[in-house]
């Protein structure tokens, strides 16, 4: 290579934005021509979405303008959809012209996991991009309306939460926050709403300390939730869902959040996957491409008991420090580093003041947890944009 080498980062999610924070620490001047792919302006903090989709939060203080993050003397920033990867021609497409790099950085984020339930994909709405979740929030406000033109339609002000994983969880936490609002504003009997949150494993939050998720469960119950553990949604159409157990749900709102999968674009391009992600080696690196980078929810780290870690904003970020390393170490010909994942713990919200959590051996719940979420949230706007993100973005 007589040229400087190119480094191509498509995403500015948790993965791609703190991989180009890291680079531009670290390269010296001419080390590396390093360009950022983002389809949008702006970076989101995914891990706030659940608020503005529930209509708790401003959409504005989920997202940062990615030109303040990045050092453009460094960088290069390319707004712009990545349409296709072409591994062996060593390019992008893109929707407007084509980069051809030397290494590349996959950090395009997740897809929902339907498993191919019929009607999922046309009719329920998913938590997953700022787009997405102005939807949700205009849709829910929308119902409201409708409900008042129509005061037979129950079905308008039921909302059907499909998974109680994490991210259902957190939403039907701010949703119940909501709904007393919107009741007041609409001049509606709160009694009408209803928010079921589906689930088909035999708990909510499964995999979780048990004494938490019952402590969330009696939490959201008692803001007017109510679960429906151990039975699947089979199908989702206009009118509601069906589940395993042969009950059907009247619902205008199915949101769902059952899980994810990797970026399609990953299968398209004709790497190996699970679930539309990529087993990645000790590197980070995607098996058989020594200069391609897999992060965050594109990738599967597997843990010493070989079962793949939970795809998480916080291993997106360890990821992040560690291609970046390997990224600077393959260009001075020094010594990659391997992977290794050091969990700091999870916290989950449950709405205003409410949260789970375990940090360390320590089980925390109610206002210690929420407070343990919003030093969470804080330390991520620190890393990426320093004490004047935080007073910017800072939820306190
Ligand atoms: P993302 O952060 O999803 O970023 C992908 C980026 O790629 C985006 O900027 C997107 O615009 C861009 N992009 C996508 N397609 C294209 C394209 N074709 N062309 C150009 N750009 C494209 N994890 C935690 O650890 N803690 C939490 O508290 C937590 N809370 C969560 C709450 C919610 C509501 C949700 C949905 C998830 C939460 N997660 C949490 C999970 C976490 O957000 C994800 O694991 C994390 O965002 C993955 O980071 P990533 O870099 O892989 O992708
Ligand atoms: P998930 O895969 O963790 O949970 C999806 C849930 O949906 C599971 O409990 C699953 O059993 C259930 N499900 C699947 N199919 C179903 C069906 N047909 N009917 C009913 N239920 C069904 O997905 P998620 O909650 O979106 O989380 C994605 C990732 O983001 C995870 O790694 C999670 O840990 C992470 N996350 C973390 C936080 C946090 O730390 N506060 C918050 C949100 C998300």
């Amino acid at each position: 290579m007589s040229r400087i080498p190119r480094i191509v980062i498509l995403g500015a999610g948790y993965g791609g934005i703190v991989t180009a924070i890291r680079l531009q620490k670290e390269l010296n001047y001419n080390e590396a021509d390093v360009t950022l792919v983002n389809k949008h302006d702006y970076h989101y903090i995914t891990t706030h979405l659940h608020m503005p989709a529930a209509g708790t939060d401003n959409p504005e203080n989920a997202r940062v303008n990615i030109l303040k993050l990045i050092d453009e003397f460094k960088i290069d920033f390319v707004k712009s959809t990545v349409v296709q990867i072409r591994p062996h021609e060593k390019k992008v497409i893109l929707e407007e012209g084509t980069l051809s790099y030397d290494y590349l950085v996959v950090g395009l984020g997740g897809e929902p996991e339907t498993f191919g339930i019929p009607g999922l994909k046309e009719h329920a709405l998913s938590i997953r991009s700022i787009n997405s979740v102005r939807f949700i929030r205009e849709h829910i406000e929308y119902q409201f309306a409708k409900f008042k033109r129509e005061p037979s339609r129950t079905d308008y002000l039921t909302f059907v939460v499909g998974g109680a994983g994490f991210t259902g969880i957190e939403f039907v936490g701010e949703l119940a926050d909501r709904i007393p609002q919107l009741c007041k504003e609409h001049d509606v009997d709160p009694s009408i709403v209803k928010i079921y949150n589906i689930e088909a494993a035999p708990t909510a939050l499964p995999g979780f300390d048990p004494e938490l998720v019952e402590y969330a469960m009696k939490v959201l119950e008692n803001k007017g939730v109510t679960f429906k553990i151990a039975t699947a949604i089979k199908e989702c159409t206009p009118e509601g869902v069906s589940l395993a157990t042969g009950e059907e749900i009247k619902a205008a709102t199915v949101v769902w959040t059952g899980g994810i999968r990797g970026n399609h674009m990953l299968d398209d391009a004709g790497f190996e996957t699970m679930r539309g992600r990529i087993k990645v080696d000790d590197y980070l690196r995607a098996p058989g491409h020594e200069n391609i980078y897999v992060l965050g929810d594109c990738s599967i780290v597997m843990s010493p008991e070989g079962r793949p870690y939970p795809p998480t904003a916080q291993i997106s970020m360890q990821q992040a420090d560690v291609c970046a390393h390997n990224l600077v170490a393959s260009i001075r010909g020094e010594q990659l580093k391997s992977f290794v994942y050091q969990s700091k713990g999870t916290v989950a919200s449950l709405g205003r003041g409410e949260a789970i959590g375990i940090v360390g051996s320590r089980k925390l719940k109610g206002g210690t947890a929420a407070v343990m979420k919003k030093l969470v949230d804080m330390r991520y706007l620190y890393i990426i944009g320093g004490i004047p993100l935080v007073l910017k973005k800072g939820r306190f």
